[in-house]
């Protein structure tokens, strides 16, 4: 899973965008304007940017400027209207990677960006996620407690991975099975529930003295909490 910025302030095109992108399993934040596109950097990093040139409050061209050294692995991709060829050239210029031209398809934006996460994905050291005795392989879908292998089914697998891929944030429950189910899903959300409790259960018996906790957040969702140091 990657994590994402959507630098657009049109709310149905910017709307779309981060529903396609979340279901297809990205953690997705939206940047209605150029001053809040500047600051998300603040609370991490993002694999990649989708930058609407036509912004508000400046031009994109000086946001993916701006963006690109406090971003230096950052996928940019420039969202341009159709009479913005110009734009373009000085996109690349001012430091972004590639172009969507606009209106997007949607299928094709999806496809655009996961070729970009895979390319920077397969340039990545790989390794597996720790938090405590857990260790979580993304590459091979294997888990292990304190080194020992734990079997997970595999809904129980996405669930942990999906968790584990940003302990401490809460993941709201339309989120999980949006992507961990999927997102024409119309069975009960009980599943969900049954599905973390036997998660947490395989967890448990796999022993392990420090390990992550599953936290339930009521009426939103779930959060993985690493264990204290
Ligand atoms: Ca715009």
């Amino acid at each position: 899973m990657a994590r994402l910025l959507v630098v657009e302030d049109d709310e149905t095109i910017g709307a779309a965008l981060v529903r396609t992108l979340t279901v297809h399993g990205h953690d997705v934040v939206r940047a209605p304007d150029a001053a809040t596109a500047l600051r998300a950097p603040d609370d991490g990093a993002f694999d990649l940017v989708l930058l609407d040139l036509g912004l508000p409050d400046a031009d994109g061209l000086t946001v993916c400027r701006e963006l690109r050294p406090v971003l230096p692995d950052a996928v940019i991709v420039m969202l341009t209207a159709r009479d913005e060829e110009m734009d373009v050239v000085l996109g690349l210029e001012s430091g972004a990677d590639d172009y969507l031209v606009k209106p997007v398809r949607l299928a094709e934006l999806h496809a655009r960006v996961a070729a970009h996460l895979r390319r920077v994905e397969a340039s990545r050291p790989g390794g597996p996620t720790r938090l405590g005795d857990l260790a979580l392989d993304v590459a091979s879908r294997q888990v292990t407690v304190a080194g020992r292998p734990v079997h997970l089914r595999p809904r129980e697998y996405d669930l942990l991975a999906r968790l584990a891929a940003r302990p401490g944030v809460a993941v709201s429950r339309d989120v999980l099975i949006a992507q961990v189910w999927d997102e024409h899903w119309f069975g009960s959300t009980k599943t969900l529930d049954v599905h973390v409790a036997a998660l947490r259960r395989r967890l448990e018996a796999a022993g392990g003295s420090r390990m992550p906790e599953i936290v339930t957040l009521r009426g939103h969702g779930y959060r993985l909490d690493a264990p204290q140091a």
